[in-house]
């Protein structure tokens, strides 16, 4: 090593202890600074410091924004290559927990909202006694579902199962109904399955007129809250309950009523349709109807493909 080598190397090393120590403060623009040559302007830095935080943060956000949110410090050009690592790692961290969360919640709010009030109302008709059937119910079927559906389906009242279970539609016609649904183009997580009463009456007895009226203010407010683009009404109780009409089903069916402003469609009940099997292309029929009129009405099926399988599918609507 010449003696040209030497003083290089001791003057690497003096720059590098310097460099150490600014770093040990903070100061990474400094840092910088003093790579140019007036050590000077490294005191001159520290007004920059707190400058040089702020900055960070918003780095964070998005690359860009880091270089252009420092406005003064005279090194800026060269700080942004080499001390950045350690400040932007340091301020990631806060960063990216944060963001996350607000888009999605943002997405989310309506349903959110919806959710939660919803939640409240299954509360209410978790501890309801309003009327009988509360005495011989295991569980209350308030309903499950997408809590801002397109499509609402509302049936009798639970059976056996669901009122073990607390959840709707779970039996054999309830596994007809997920069919019916699925080849809609929508799951049941898509739409909102309800029923006309909560609680389960003994035997599987239609509802009574005392027990649906205890019943309806809770399903008019799901509904509220729901805010359906369509109701469809399974069987004659739902109907009649929902319209208030005296005609019967197989009149009502595939007709379109309306509700609140609400159009409703009533078609079979699954049970019904267990027990008599061919009327099930009639309800194929009323589905068909129900699906083009949601597509009128602007909503989208998770499920396009399924349109495929439609008899007359609308031609503006096909995948
Ligand atoms: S059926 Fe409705 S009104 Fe009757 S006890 Fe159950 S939740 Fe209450």
């Amino acid at each position: 090593m010449t003696e040209h080598d030497d003083r290089v190397s001791r003057a690497l090393d003096a720059i590098r202890v310097h460099l150490r120590s600014e770093a040990e403060f903070g100061l990474e623009a400094l840092s910088r600074a003093a790579r140019s040559p007036a050590p000077v302007e490294s005191r001159a830095v520290p007004p920059v410091e707190p400058r040089i935080e702020p900055r960070v943060e918003p780095r964070t956000e998005t690359p860009a924004d880091s270089r252009t949110a420092p406005p003064a410090a005279p090194a800026r050009p060269v700080e942004s290559p080499p001390p950045r690592p350690t400040p932007v790692a340091a301020a990631a961290a806060p960063r990216s927990d944060f963001v996350p969360r607000v888009a999605p919640l943002r997405e989310r709010l309506g349903s959110a909202d919806a959710r939660a009030a919803l939640d409240a109302l299954e509360a209410d008709v978790a501890a309801c006694t309003r009327c009988k059937l509360h005495a011989t119910r295991t569980c209350t079927v308030p309903g499950e579902g997408h809590a801002n559906p397109d499509l609402l389906f509302i049936g009798e009242g639970p059976g056996e199962e669901e009122d073990r279970s607390g959840r709707p539609f779970v039996g054999r016609a309830g596994e007809l109904l997920t069919k019916i649904i699925g080849a809609m183009g929508f799951s049941r997580e898509t739409v909102h399955i309800a029923n006309i009463v909560k609680c389960r009456p003994p035997g599987n007895r239609v509802p009574e007129p005392d027990e649906i009226a205890a019943c309806q203010p809770y399903l008019t407010r799901q509904i509220e809250l729901l805010k359906p683009k369509l109701i469809c009404t399974l069987g004659l109780p739902a109907t009649r309950t929902i319209l208030g009409i005296t005609q019967g089903i197989k009149a009502a069916r595939g007709r379109e009523f309306v509700w609140n402003g609400i159009p409703v469609i009533p078609t079979f009940h699954p049970a019904y349709l267990l027990r008599n099997p061919d009327d099930k292309p009639l309800v194929w029929q009323d589905a068909q109807t129900i699906v083009r009129r949601l597509i009128g009405l602007g909503a989208t099926l998770p499920n396009p493909d399924a349109l495929k399988k439609f008899k007359d599918p609308p031609p503006d609507a096909a995948p």
